[in-house]
């Protein structure tokens, strides 16, 4: 089948919109027509070639649509079943899975790290040769072929914008919160960079109890929709010492948790001041390859702080969706009020410029099939 998709060729440059041709699926793959797809931060730093993706590749990681078509082998959807698509999907059997990290899958990680699908190869091709597939969604495309653990069902009420965005922003910014800083009712809870990951760490605090939620961006502008989501203040570290502040917030303890979602080595290591003997920092930005993080080692043992990675939310992604969708459907997680602009596929680069200057909601890809 041919379709119309975007092709990044070489790093730093416009994707170019053009006919590519997709495989059908694989005993265990499935054909998903694409209906939205976010641009997210990640799709912008692998454009730039800062995570070594295979060129020609199509990104886009975010998104959900409709299966048009299944391998012989599938069972878990059917024709016509309305999906997310995961960007980590898991064999569950290698050792990573067994360990219950299946964000880690040993299988996914030789996939991803091919370009490809499960077995490493691709169902893309142009004329000029082989397409990478990124972190096995590609959903810069009309249509991406998928493993089948990589899609997960979500029933007829749930729109595709919000859906789209529950397969990356939301669950990263809710795991981090829930799965790996596990906040508390009663917590004092930072949260840098007030981004698509952060609002959702944000509203998540404010669902876990977190008496306090300290919303900290170079971006002064963004306090008013850190505020409309939870955060109970705002903090710019331009203007002012973050630590000294979250410290004079709490009796002088410091904050319980910090979610870090910049990537900055010098915001992780302000995170590190700024939470309390005992507490926990979540690293949930992507820094950049050759960057380190410098920490006074010596307080590591008698402060007993921690410093811990998070991974699109640290848990286990599918369950996470469902836990997700139930408090949207119940009205306890906005997820509306982030979805920005829709544009259509041929605006995408548009949208990369608009990511790198700070849009506040998320920006959608959407199909009109
Ligand atoms: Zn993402
Ligand atoms: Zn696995």
């Amino acid at each position: 089948m041919r379709m119309k998709a975007a092709v990044l060729h070489a790093y730093n440059e416009d994707m170019v919109i053009q006919d590519v041709a997709i495989a059908d699926p694989k005993d265990r793959e499935v054909l998903v027509r694409i209906a939205a797809t976010g641009v997210c931060h990640s799709d912008l730093s692998a454009s730039k070639g800062k995570s070594r993706a295979k060129l020609p590749l199509i990104l886009g990681h975010e998104a959900s649509g409709v299966v048009e078509r299944v391998g012989s082998a599938v069972s878990k959807v059917r024709v016509g079943d309305r999906v997310i698509l995961s960007w980590a999907p898991n064999c569950g059997q290698c050792f990573y899975c067994q360990k219950r990290f299946p964000t880690l899958c040993d299988v996914y990680g030789f996939a991803a790290g091919r370009g490809g699908l499960w077995d490493g190869t691709s169902r893309l091709e142009a004329q000029s040769g082989s397409i990478h597939h990124y972190s096995c969604v590609s959903s810069f495309a009309e249509y991406a072929v998928v493993p089948e653990t990589g899609c997960l069902p979500i029933g007829e009420d749930v729109p595709f914008e919000v859906a789209a965005l529950v397969g990356c922003a939301v669950t990263t910014g809710f795991g981090a919160v829930v799965n790996d800083a596990r906040v508390e009712p009663g917590d004092t809870v930072g949260v840098i960079g007030v981004g698509g990951v952060g609002i959702n760490a944000i509203q998540a605090a404010a669902l876990s109890g977190a008496e306090m939620i300290v919303a900290i961006d170079i971006n002064g502008d963004k306090e008013g929709v850190a505020r409309s989501f939870g955060a109970t203040h705002f903090l710019n570290p331009n203007t002012c010492d973050v630590t000294d502040a979250i410290k004079s917030l709490n009796r002088g303890r410091g904050a319980d948790s910090v979610i870090e979602c910049t990537g900055r080595p010098t915001a992780i290591s302000a995170a590190y001041d700024c939470i309390r003997p005992g507490g926990i920092v979540v690293s949930v930005g992507i820094a950049g390859r050759e960057e380190m993080v410098a920490l006074p080692a010596s307080t590591l043992p008698n402060t007993q702080k921690r410093v811990a990675g998070s991974n699109y939310g640290g848990g286990i992604p599918e369950r996470d969706f469902d836990r997700i969708l139930g408090l949207y459907r119940a009205g306890k997680f906005d997820i509306d009020r982030q979805i920005g602009k829709r544009i259509a596929l041929e605006q995408i680069n548009d949208a990369f410029r608009w990511l790198e200057q700070g849009v506040l909601a998320r920006t959608l890809v959407c199909f009109d099939h």
